[in-house]
C-alpha cells in the first residue's frame, strides 16, 4: 500500500505531530528494550517532531511495511493498530509541551514509561499516551488553540491523507 500525500511533502515545513492510533482487541508486544508490552484496546496518542519534514515523517509512520527504527514503528506495522487521525503542528518544536498538555486536556495516561521517550530532552516518562476512546470534536476543540494545526482523518483502508 502506498500512502498518497495530497501536499508536496518535501516543501511542507517542519514541525510537530501526533498520531492517534486505535486498537480494537488486546495485544501484548515486545518493544525493543523495553520488553513485553500489554495494549488494551482504545487509542494510544503518539506525539513526535520532525523539523525538516513534517509531511515525509508522517508519510512514514503510515506506511505498513518499513524497516522497524522507533517504537511507534512496532505499533504502525501491527495489523491490530489502525492509525485513524493525524494532527500536525507545522512550525511548532514543543512536542514535550504538546505531549504534556495534551495529557492534562484529556485525562490521558503513560501506560508504558519510556516508549517514544529515549531522545528526549525534557526527560517525558514516554511521548506515548493511552485514552480509552478519541471524539473527534475533542480533537477539533484542542486544536482551536493552534491556529496552523491540521487535523487529518484516515479513513480505514486507506492511508492517503486529504486536507
Ligand atoms: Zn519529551
Amino acid at each position: 500500500m502506498k500512502t498518497i500525500l495530497s501536499q508536496d511533502a518535501a516543501n511542507f515545513p517542519g514541525g510537530c505531530y501526533q498520531i492517534i492510533l486505535n486498537l480494537a482487541q488486546p495485544v501484548s508486544l515486545a518493544v525493543a528494550r523495553l520488553g513485553l508490552l500489554r495494549f488494551p484496546p482504545g487509542f494510544y496518542i503518539y506525539t513526535g517532531s520532525q523539523q525538516r519534514s513534517l509531511l515525509k515523517r508522517v508519510e512514514r509512520h503510515l506506511r505498513p511495511e518499513k524497516k522497524i527504527h522507533w517504537h511507534i514503528d512496532y505499533l504502525t506495522v501491527h495489523r491490530e493498530f489502525r492509525v485513524t487521525y493525524v494532527l500536525l503542528y507545522p512550525g511548532s518544536d514543543a512536542e514535550c509541551e504538546l505531549h504534556r498538555s495534551f495529557q492534562k486536556m484529556s485525562g490521558a495516561r503513560e501506560l508504558h514509561p519510556g516508549f517514544g521517550s529515549s531522545d528526549c530532552r525534557n526527560k517525558c516518562t514516554s511521548h506515548l499516551l493511552y485514552l480509552k476512546t478519541v471524539a473527534e470534536e475533542q480533537l477539533g476543540k484542542w486544536l482551536e488553540q493552534f491556529p496552523s494545526a491540521k487535523l487529518i482523518r484516515i479513513e480505514p483502508g486507506n492511508t492517503a491523507m486529504r486536507f
